[in-house]
């Protein structure tokens, strides 16, 4: 077994322990006996810490030439290289999923990377003409100042690295405040920062509790920029605090995503991208197939294959190159879940496969819930609330219209798909369904980082990551008039005096 790590934060380019003596815990939710790391309990007093670091560091960062800022991030790039195997075995150790995502993760932290150290030389703004005589007229972006970024556990390197990276070549400072459940991740990410010798107080990580080190963050006096993932609950406080604040907020949180499967689709491709976008991470993705509405000529065909399919899923330990489903990630997930289907049954959802906790020897020390199939009727609490979890339910559909309907009939609008071989139906989903992100005969998950992450509705607050997108969540723009006349111009009025 290996040692456990020993987390600790870093403020202003020293590891330092929290000012509470107190730690946490990291387990292995596939072996419970195993301690993968301890963390700091940070509190108000760390958090005042990083942010004045990051403050101080702000005045000197944000005039490094972009271009320079961005080498940083490029040399951070190749180290994730570099370490691409250890961080996507600590990965599937301390979160449970199966080590060839583990090493996608890793991958989408590595193409972030280099995709936003190219924006260094970019950055565009524009220029355009003035009105008047003698006069230039042009955009340009703004760094924001120090910014708070706030993360889950499900994606601990490719997310972190999505915030981090446009944010620092942008000319933010940042305070990383991962999830409870990886610190481990956090830290070896944070290790690699620092080995690409970034100044000190560009990047600072304080661990904690979301009550304890998240909140006074995001209440912080000095914090300029919220930008937050994870559930509806915490997104509310967050967009509200920074509302009250004056903070800018970026919110990316739940999802109810959907695959529809049309009666003139390619039945093998769909059901390849059902299982995998349903019980990819145990369906702990925000872009999981977590509905899959299913038009009715092809639904008892479908249904027979989906089952055949997921009863060969492996389930067991990330670790082990043999699993296809991992655990989930803790002991309140399981039970999350596992409530899910008590509503289910109480509403009278058919289980048509799994449905329960696994309790065979091998998976005692572990949160290993079975790969699950439901079958539902709209109305119902599991076919309308997020459940993130290795559970997808099956609902009939009679036209295109009515797959349409029930695909938006949700708070939420992350991301959608479709299965038809009809041109034109493909056209019309892509036009109405109400999401951020829409594939055609693809799965709901498999986003790029090149392209604007990000949902409609009340998954987010109207901003989006990744791609050119996040730039205008991490800056600012400042128009720029320059007047080489040499007289006083008056807009909308010098240049109308012939007019009268
Ligand atoms: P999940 O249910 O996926 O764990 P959370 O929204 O609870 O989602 O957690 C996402 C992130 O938000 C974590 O880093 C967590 O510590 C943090 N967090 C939780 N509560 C708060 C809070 N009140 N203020 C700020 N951050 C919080």
């Amino acid at each position: 077994m290996t040692e456990p790590l020993i987390c600790q934060n870093y403020i202003d380019g020293e590891w330092l322990s929290a000012a509470s003596v107190d730690t946490l815990e990291s387990r292995n939710p596939a072996l419970n006996s195993e301690l993968v790391a301890t963390f700091p309990r940070s509190a108000a007093i760390d958090v005042d810490a990083a942010v004045a670091a990051a403050r101080k560091a702000y005045r000197t960062w944000r005039l490094v030439p972009a271009p320079a800022r961005a080498e940083y991030i490029f040399r951070v790039g190749e180290l994730l290289v570099k370490y691409k195997e250890e961080l996507a075995q600590l990965m599937s150790r301390e979160m449970g999923k199966p080590l060839k995502e583990a090493r996608g993760d890793v991958q989408e932290g590595i193409d972030c990377a280099f995709y936003s150290a190219g924006e260094g030389r970019r950055l565009f703004g524009q220029t355009t003409p003035s009105e008047m005589p003698n006069k230039f007229a042009m955009t340009v972006r703004m760094p924001i100042g120090v910014c708070a970024l706030i993360t889950p556990w499900n994606f601990p390197v490719a997310i972190p690295c999505w915030k981090i990276m446009p944010a620092l070549v942008c000319g933010n400072t940042v305070i990383l405040k991962p999830a409870e459940d990886t610190p481990a991740c956090a830290t070896k990410l944070i290790q690699i920062f620092q080995e690409a010798g970034l100044p000190k107080g560009v990047i600072n990580l304080v661990h904690g509790l979301g009550e304890e080190a998240g909140k006074p963050l995001v209440e912080h006096p000095d914090v300029d920029l919220v930008s937050f993932t994870g559930s509806s609950e915490t997104g509310a406080f967050v967009g509200a605090t920074c509302g009250r604040t004056h903070k800018r907020v970026c919110l990316e949180m739940g999802g109810k995503n959907a695959q529809i499967v049309m009666e003139d689709a390619d039945l093998e491709l769909a059901l390849d991208g059902a299982v995998w976008g349903a019980f990819g991470t145990s369906g702990q993705r925000c872009t999981a197939t977590s509905r899959l509405i299913l038009h009715r000529d092809i639904k008892e065909k479908f249904t027979a294959m989906l089952k055949e399919r997921t009863s060969k899923l492996r389930l067991g330990a990330g670790t082990d190159p043999n699993t296809d489903v991992g655990p989930l990630v803790n002991a309140s997930q399981l039970q999350r879940v596992s409530k899910y289907l008590e509503i289910a049954h109480q509403e009278g959802a058919k289980v048509l496969m799994g449905g329960e906790i696994a309790h065979e020897e091998q998976f005692q020390q572990g949160y290993f819930f079975r790969p699950t199939i439901l079958d539902v009727t709209p109305q119902m609490r599991v076919a309308r609330e997020e459940i993130f979890g290795p559970v997808v339910t099956l609902i009939e559909v009679n036209s295109f219209e009515e797959a349409i309907a029930i695909l938006n009939d949700t708070p939420y609008g992350l991301s959608s798909s479709i299965y038809t071989r009809d041109i034109n139906r493909a056209f019309v989903a892509m036009r109405d369904l109400e999401a951020g992100i829409t594939y055609i005969n693809g799965p709901t998950i498999g986003a790029e980082v090149h392209l604007p992450f990000g949902g409609v509705k009340q998954t987010g607050n109207g901003h989006r990551e990744a791609g050119t997108a996040v730039l205008d969540v991490f800056t600012e723009w400042k128009t720029v008039y320059v007047d080489f006349s040499g007289s006083l111009q008056r807009a909308q009025i010098d240049n109308r005096e012939a007019e009268l």
